[in-house]
């Protein structure tokens, strides 16, 4: 069985004081009988606070983006080792907002991949179609792609180590939600195009749902079969609306 993951993608959003306040708000309201695990992601400029806040709590934290690179002459950017050294554990990747409007592409998703697992992260593979991709029927050949482009550079035995996140482009930040039926069938896929390289792996890797999840639509879709747990935008921002999810997670999963 695998355990869900209800993870809090905040963005480029919150300030010392409010980030204090929301992580006040989350630790109050973890169950210590609750299977499902929390994970929260800042902006860069409060990990450190995220780190001291959630010191001995039950509640994991990591990063947005990730160098591919290890070290040297790259302004502005941050690599996995500084991330685990600051008590990072996870690192999204290829979040759908880094592709389209930073230009990642495939082959750059996948070397950030093999970049956070070099420093022991585990990175959040997102994916997900365009809107003019499904209504073109390509869901499945784009999810694939961009999947198959991190198995052929890091191999199925890096997904032991991982999460991916399907996020449809189209349910992103736009109060549209992929239906549950629809959000299965993907994770579907997903699923067996891992298991295809190996059953074990393919069965085990955690595969989020994120687009527009809301506490009230929360328990069905994470009651699906294939649907481990969520990457929460919008909704994560506030510590009610981000338990709600988590308490949903640990009544369906
Ligand atoms: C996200 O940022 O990954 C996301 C899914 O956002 P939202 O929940 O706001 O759609």
């Amino acid at each position: 069985m695998r355990t869900p993951l209800i993870a809090g993608n905040w963005k480029m959003h919150g300030s010392r004081a409010g980030i204090g306040r929301l992580l006040t708000d989350i630790r109050a309201q973890i169950d210590p009988n609750g299977r499902a695990e929390l994970l929260v992601v800042p902006p860069f400029p409060y990990l450190d606070l995220v780190a001291s806040q959630l010191d001995g709590v039950p509640v994991a934290f990591g990063a947005q983006d990730v160098s591919a690179h290890a070290e040297g002459a790259y302004t502005g950017e941050v690599s996995a080792a500084m991330l685990a050294d600051c008590g990072c554990t996870h690192v999204l990747v290829g979040h759908s907002e880094r592709r389209t409007l930073h230009g990642e592409s495939d082959e750059s998703v996948a070397a950030k991949f093999m970049a956070a697992q070099a420093a022991g992260l585990c990175p959040v593979l997102c994916v997900g179609e365009t809107l003019a991709e499904r209504d073109q029927d390509r869901t499945e050949e784009v999810v694939q792609r961009q999947v198959g482009r991190v198995l052929k550079e890091a191999g199925i035995a890096a997904f032991s180590r991982a999460v991916v996140a399907y996020e449809p482009v189209w349910a992103i930040g736009t109060g549209r939600t992929a239906s549950p039926v629809q959000a299965q069938a993907v994770h579907a896929v997903i699923r067996a195009q891992l298991q295809a390289e190996d059953a074990t792996i393919g069965g085990q890797v955690r595969i989020l749902y994120g687009g527009s999840v809301k506490p009230d639509n929360a328990a069905e879709i994470l009651a699906r079969e294939d649907i481990d747990g969520g990457l929460i935008g919008g909704a994560s921002l506030q510590a009610d609306s981000f338990m709600a999810i988590y308490r949903a997670a640990n009544q369906v999963c």
